[in-house]
Formats: structure tokens, sequence, C-alpha cells
């Protein structure tokens, strides 16, 4: 007899609702807890998981394999090459380990819900129980309606839905209890499993020595960190948040996707966390900087509800169905040059110089080269999409798609497609010093004052060119009516 808990993006052992409800579950039948977490590399492939996520995700499971183990609960670890296999080989393990139930938490990718729902019959088959909870978004999706009974696909009234529905029940910050030490039937029972190796990244999937080495200094793993992380920006910056977030140079923002992504922390302890440091604990009063860090991590439950009610947003889609007559262009050089961050443009090759060196570009800058690659190079945005999917270590589906949907208008943003970022006022704007540029792009490190925004323009050719700083690989103007034109002819065509 065992209980067993199916971990996937939800790393962690507190505030974990699935754990949590997989540790009652053993205790009342007095049965062993078991953890597992299934390594696929074409789920992996399938996902378009960068490597510097895979490798966060299996260095993160070297850490919660040594958590759980202070729990007496045992990490299991496999690996299936084909995911189409997984569900039978789950069952299979469950069976081997005599279990009665099976908790997970629920993903809401259309793939991994169709899987989940088949996989209920098929446990049901063997006499197992599987639940399948929600609990990655602080509000499940399927909680927020309209007046009219509509789904939201607009923010701002979502958030406020959101916030209220919050207010209303102040339950939903309640935090999931770790797992109490487990009495040690598992280490009688099932004493192999605690060596359950964590294996290394596929091969096509490696990280070179050296590249492991950086992150694994950039971007430490596990629980304790996310919450020493999220202690210190509650402590010391959530309160400038407001003001300074927008600042590429200033690195203000919490830089926790990574662990929201991997599920080392939850949507829900996030938001009690900047709540309790909220003087009025509301969601939505007192410090301008809390509660605009809340809107921001409701941003991502957000997308995660427009995946669940628009499910054709996982299919290539756009969310706006007559953006799909937009003729792109499939220029590779230009690709090419976004994604090396040589386009002429500083901002922009600062912010994918970022991306590619740290796994991490900041959110002001997404939106810049997101902007940038649509709408400038009239690149198809799904290209971007799945560039930044390959490079992010915080890659997130939902978040991924919106941001890309908002670049190129073509998601549910009401913004009408003629907002195009100016990415020279952007620049100036938010990296006015040119601190940012200077840091990321070394060939202008020398380029003194405003010419910094755009070197060639402003008196600063010969040095850009003599440190191979290339010229801008499109005209701003030009770029602007060529898009303008293209979007209005897309939108009127059939
Ligand atoms: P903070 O500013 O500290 O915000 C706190 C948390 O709120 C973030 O960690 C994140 O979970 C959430 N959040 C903030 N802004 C957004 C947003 N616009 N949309 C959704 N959630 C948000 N975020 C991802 O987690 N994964 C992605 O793959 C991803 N791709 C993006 C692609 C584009 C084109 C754009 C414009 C944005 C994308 N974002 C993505 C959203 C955002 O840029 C990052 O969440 C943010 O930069 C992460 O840094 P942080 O943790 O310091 O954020």
């Amino acid at each position: 007899n065992a209980v067993v808990h199916w971990y996937k993006c939800d790393l962690r052992t507190k505030d974990n609702k699935s754990l949590h409800l997989a540790s009652q579950k053993a205790k009342e039948k007095g049965a062993p807890l078991i953890a597992m977490y299934i390594v696929s590399p074409q789920d992996f492939e399938a996902h378009l998981t960068a490597p510097v996520r895979v490798d966060f995700i299996l260095r993160t499971l070297e850490v919660l394999k040594a958590d759980l183990a202070k729990l007496d609960i045992p990490l299991y670890v496999e690996t299936i090459e084909k995911r189409k296999k997984i569900p039978g080989r789950i069952l299979e393990l469950l069976q081997e380990w005599g279990a009665s139930h099976l908790f997970a938490n629920a993903e809401y990718e259309v793939d991994e819900l169709r899987r989940e729902a088949q996989m209920v019959r098929d446990c049901l088959d063997q006499d197992i129980a599987m639940d399948v909870v929600p609990d990655t978004c602080v509000v499940a999706p399927g909680e927020l309606t309209s007046g009219t009974g509509k789904q939201y696909s607009v923010y701002t009234p979502w958030f406020r839905a959101w916030v209220a529905h919050i207010h209303n029940n102040t339950k939903l910050l309640d935090l999931f209890d770790a797992p109490g030490k487990n009495p040690s039937t598992a280490r009688t029972q099932f004493p192999k499993l605690f060596n359950s190796p964590i294996p290394d990244a596929p091969n096509n999937m490696k990280l070179s020595a050296e590249e492991r080495k950086k992150f694994r200094a950039m971007w430490p793993p596990g629980e304790e960190e996310a919450h020493e992380r999220l202690k210190k920006f509650a402590d010391e910056r959530i309160g400038g948040y407001s003001a300074r977030r927008n600042f590429p140079a200033d690195n203000w923002t919490s830089s926790l996707s990574v662990h929201f992504a991997s599920g080392t922390l939850s949507a829900r302890t996030a938001v009690r966390t900047a709540r309790d440091h909220n003087n009025t604990k509301k969601l939505d009063g007192g410090s301008e900087g809390i509660k605009t860090w809340i809107s921001e991590v409701a941003w991502r439950d957000f997308y995660k509800h427009v995946l669940v009610h628009w499910p054709y947003v996982c299919m290539n889609k756009p969310f706006k169905p007559e953006y799909t007559n937009i003729t792109w262009e499939y220029n590779q050089q230009h690709f090419q040059a976004w994604c090396e961050g040589r386009t002429g443009y500083p901002i922009v090759d600062a912010a994918m110089r970022q991306l590619n060196y740290c796994g991490w570009m900041h959110n002001r800058c997404r939106m810049i080269v997101g902007s940038f690659l649509a709408k400038h190079l009239l690149l198809d945005w799904r290209m971007g999409e799945r560039y930044f999917m390959e490079h992010l270590i915080d890659g997130d589906f939902a978040s991924n798609n919106g941001g890309w949907g908002f670049s190129a208008s073509t998601g549910v943003d009401p913004q009408p497609y003629f907002r195009i970022f100016n990415p020279l006022l952007q620049s100036e704007k938010f990296d006015l010093e040119g601190e940012y540029i200077r840091k990321w792009v070394p060939e202008l490190k020398g380029v003194e004052g405003k010419a910094i925004h755009e070197p060639y323009a402003r008196g600063s050719g010969k040095l850009a060119q003599k440190n191979g700083y290339p010229e801008r690989i499109v005209d701003h103007k030009e770029s602007r009516d060529r898009c303008l034109a293209r979007y209005k002819e897309g939108l009127g065509r059939d």
C-alpha cells in the first residue's frame, strides 16, 4: 500500500496542494508516501525546453531529493524517452508499489490536460484513485466570470475580479503545510527508492562545463533559495518596485520567475508574503510597490486563465483569429541578427545578449525586442516565441505566449496594432544613461552620452564601426510604415 505524489512543475515541499493532500491521505491510511518525477527527453523537446532550464530542473531535483529524504519521503526519478509511454509506465509503477492513490497538481496545456483526463480513467480501471488538483494559480481557472457569465479576455476587469475574489475568500491565501516527517514506513518498505539517481541532461540538451558552472552560480536552485530571494525582495526592494521596475540597468525586479516556472515557489506564497508586508493587508491598496508587484504576479494567473478558456492558443494560433491573415516575413538574416543581438539598435541588442548569456531578460526589454521582431522586422511572432522558449530559464508557455501576443498585437491585449514601440524612445526613456547597453554591448562601451542610443546617427559611427558594431538592419520609419500597411492589409482580408 502506498500513496504517490507526481511532481511536475511544482518542485517544492511547502505550500504544494497535491503533496499536502497526498501526505494527509498517507497519514490517514498509515501508508508510505512516495514522490515521483518523470524525466522525458521527448517532453522537453515538445515543450521547447531550454537547455538552461533543463539543467535548472535537474539541479532542483537534487535539492528536492535531499529535502524530501529529511522527511523520510523518497523521490523516485525515472527517465522515459517517449512521452506517450509516460502514463502506461506510471501505472506499472503504481501497481509495483501497490499504490492506492496518485495525486498531482494540474497543468493547463492541452496535451497535459488530455493526458491527465485519460490517466484518471486508466487508474480507475485498476482501482487506483487519481486526483488532479488546481494549485499553480492563486485563483484557479474557471473561478472568475464577468457579470454576464463570460470569461474575461481583458486584464484590467479580470484583475479587479481576481482581487475581489481573493478578498472575499481569504482562505485562498492560506498556505498548505509541508508533509510532516513520515513514519519511516517508506524507509522500511521501499528503501531502494531513496537511492534513485537524478539523470544527466539528455545528450542534445547538455550545457558545456563552463556554461554549467556559470548558470550554477547565477541561478542557485531549490525551495530554500526561492524563499530567501522572496524575503530579501520583500524586505528590501518591493517598496520601490513600482518606481524602478522598468529600468533594466536597475535590476530592481524580483528575478523569481525561474522559481515560479519550476514551482520551487508558489504564487500563493508570493502574494501572501507581499500582502503581509502591506500595512493595509489588501492586495490593491497601501504601498504602490507592493500592489504593483502583486498585480504583476497576477498577470501569470491571467495568462493561464486565457490558456484554459481559449486552448487554441496552444496550437500556434493567434488569440485574435483575424490576425491569421497577416503576411509575415521569413528573412533569415534579420532573424539571425535579432537572435544574436546584432540589429544595430543598441537597446534591442543589449537585451538579446542578456538573454543569450543569462537565460533571462528584463520584462521591459522582452516587450521591446518582441515588438521589434514582430513590427519592425515583420517576422512571424511565433519565431520569437519559440526562440524565447528555447533560451529562457523561466520559459512558461502561458506567460510567453501571452507576452508574444502582446508584442505582436495578436493576443488578448485590447490596444490596437498601431501601437508600435519606438526602440530609440524606449532606450532613451528606460536606459537614459546607457548603462544597460554598455554592460551588454561591449563594442559600445566607449561611446559617450546620448550617442549610445544610436551611435551611427549621433557621431559615434567610427568608433562603433571600428569595434564591429553593425549599422541598423532596418530603418525605423520605413519599418513602421511597412508594418502599418501590412497589418492593415492582413486585417482587411477575409
Ligand atoms: P517581477 O517583475 O519581479 O514579477 C514577479 C512575477 O510576476 C514574475 O516572476 C512573473 O511570474 C510574474 N510576471 C511579471 N510580469 C509578467 C507578465 N508580463 N506576464 C506574466 N507574468 C508576469 N514570464 C515568464 O515567467 N516566462 C516566460 O516565458 C515569459 N515570456 C515572456 C515573453 C514576452 C515577449 C514578454 C513581454 C514577457 C514574458 N514574460 C515571461 C513575463 C515577464 O517578462 C517575466 O515574468 C519577468 O520579466 C520575470 O522577471 P521577474 O521575476 O524579475 O519579474
